[in-house]
């Protein structure tokens, strides 16, 4: 039932279903968490989850347009391992996203937000041990000799 300004409508209970505010060209502009607080409610303090993670320094983006796969991620919070993750990511212009990003974005988020030092580390082949891959990557020059190699 629609109600118009003034009418007063009786329910045993309301379910508020404006979304987040994550996103406010979708319509989701945090509306809701003030209708909350209006109606006396305790609102959480919100933050960002799901998201892309902006990095320092420029190595994400000298590497934008990366995508990875099968790739293990540490999330090191004040160099204590927090969270790990293994899966697809991919480079930004800005730092990182993919999927395994984002399932420890909330981490991050809420590390960075008590300012603790946040570090990425990447396993780009977990599969391998380090002696199998300084094999494979002497293959691969040796299969590649006039390729140009630039570290990062
Ligand atoms: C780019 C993007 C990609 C996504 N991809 C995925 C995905 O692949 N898989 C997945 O599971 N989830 C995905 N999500 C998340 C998913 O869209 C949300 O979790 C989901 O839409 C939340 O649903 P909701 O009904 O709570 O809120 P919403 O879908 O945001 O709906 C809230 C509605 O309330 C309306 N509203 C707000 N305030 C008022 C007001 N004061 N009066 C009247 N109306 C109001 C808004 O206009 C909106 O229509 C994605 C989100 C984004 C932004």
């Amino acid at each position: 039932m629609e109600a118009t300004s003034g009418e007063r409508h009786h329910a045993d209970a309301v379910i508020l279903a404006t979304g987040g505010a994550s996103y406010p060209a979708t319509g989701s502009t945090g509306d809701g968490y003030r209708l909350a607080r209006t109606a006396g409610h305790t609102v959480v303090p919100i933050r960002p989850a799901l998201v892309p993670l902006i990095t320092a320094g420029n190595i994400a983006s000298r590497l934008q347009g990366l995508s990875l796969r099968n790739v293990h991620i540490n999330l090191l919070v004040d160099s204590k391992k927090a969270g790990e993750a293994f899966g697809e990511m991919l480079f930004t212009h800005f730092g990182v996203s993919g999927p395994i990003v984002l399932t420890l974005s909330k981490q991050a988020v809420d590390a960075l937000g008590a300012k603790r030092e946040v570090v990425l580390s990447f396993d780009l082949k977990p599969a391998l041990s380090p002696q199998q891959l300084d094999a494979r990557l002497l293959r691969d020059f040796e299969q590649s000799p006039r390729n140009s190699f630039t570290p990062c």
